[in-house]
C-alpha cells in the first residue's frame, strides 16, 4: 500500500517511477526519475504519469492506495517531458480520465507539433534527445489550463514557464500543498533549478519561480527529489530570495545548500 504521508489526510505518494526499472541499465540522468502523485478522494486526481511502460505499475500503486483506476477523473500534467507524460496514453486508456495541461504544452502532448528541443551536448545530450523525442507517444489533452485556473480538489494552476513553455505547478491552498513538477529539483539536500540543458528557456524558468513566492504551503512535492513535509515554504522562499534577488544577469546557481540556512 502506498504510504500515507504524514501531515496530510488526502494525498498519497505513488511509488516513484524510474527509467532504470523500465528499461534496464539507464544512466541516472537528471530528468529520468519523476514523481507521480495521487489525490485519492473522489474525484481522484493523478498528477503526472511517469515514464512510458510504467502505466500498469502506476495503476497498481493507485489500486494499492485504495483507489480504483476507473475512479481517476483527471490527470493533471505539469509539463510535456517524457518522464512526466510517458505513460499518459496507457493510463488515460485504462482510466478514461480527462487530461489537463497548459495551453503551451498541450499541442506537444497531443502530438500536433514536435517537442521543443533543449540544447544538449555530448553523450548525455544524445541520450536525452533520444529519450525526449523517440520515446514519446502522443495522447489527447481534454482540458486546456491557464494560470489561475481551478481544477477538482481546489487544485490551482500556477504557471511557471521556462523549463517547458507550458510548465505549471499545482497548488492546494487550503491544504498547504504544492506540486512543483520540474520547476525546482530537490536533490542532495539542495533545492536546484532544473538542469539547463533540459530546459526550453533557463532564464525564464528562473524568473517564473517568483510565482511561488506568494504561496503559503507546508508540503512541497517535487518531480525529482524527496518531498518537503513541514514548513516547506520557508525553505523554498529562502531559496528564491537568494536566487531571485541576486544580480539578474548572474548565472543561475547549481544549487543552494539548505544545510546551515535558517
Ligand atoms: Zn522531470
Ligand atoms: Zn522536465
Amino acid at each position: 500500500m502506498g504510504p500515507l504521508l504524514p501531515g496530510s489526510d488526502h494525498i498519497r505518494l505513488v511509488r516513484p517511477v524510474t527509467a532504470s526499472a523500465a528499461g534496464g541499465s539507464v544512466v541516472p540522468l537528471p530528468g529520468v526519475r519523476a514523481g507521480v502523485f495521487l489525490l485519492p478522494s473522489s474525484p481522484a486526481v493523478l498528477i503526472d504519469c511517469g515514464m512510458r511502460g510504467q502505466g500498469r505499475r502506476v495503476l497498481s500503486a493507485v489500486a494499492a492506495a485504495g483507489v480504483a483506476p476507473s475512479d481517476i477523473a483527471l490527470i493533471a500534467l505539469t509539463h510535456w517531458h517524457i518522464d512526466h507524460v510517458g505513460a499518459l496514453s496507457s493510463i488515460r486508456g485504462r482510466t478514461g480520465a480527462e487530461v489537463a495541461a497548459h495551453r503551451a504544452d498541450a499541442p506537444i502532448i497531443a502530438g500536433l507539433v514536435p517537442p521543443t528541443k533543449p540544447e544538449l551536448r555530448g553523450e548525455s545530450g544524445k541520450f536525452a534527445r533520444w529519450m525526449l523525442l523517440k520515446l514519446y507517444r502522443p495522447s489527447n489533452v481534454d482540458r486546456i489550463v491557464e494560470d489561475g485556473d481551478e481544477l477538482p480538489h481546489g487544485l490551482r494552476v500556477v504557471a511557471t514557464p521556462g523549463h517547458t513553455p507550458g510548465h505549471v505547478c499545482y497548488y492546494l491552498e487550503e491544504s498547504g500543498i504544492v506540486f512543483v513538477g520540474d520547476a525546482l529539483f530537490h536533490r542532495d539536500a539542495r533545492l536546484q533549478l532544473p538542469p539547463g540543458g533540459f530546459s526550453h528557456d533557463s532564464g525564464l524558468a528562473r524568473r517564473s519561480l517568483a510565482a511561488l513566492r506568494s504561496l503559503r504551503f507546508d508540503q512541497c512535492y517535487f518531480g525529482h527529489g524527496e518531498p518537503m513535509l513541514d514548513r516547506a515554504d520557508m525553505i523554498v522562499h529562502d531559496f528564491l530570495d537568494r536566487l531571485l534577488d541576486s544580480e539578474e544577469d548572474a548565472p543561475a546557481p547549481d544549487g543552494v545548500s539548505l544545510r546551515g540556512s535558517s
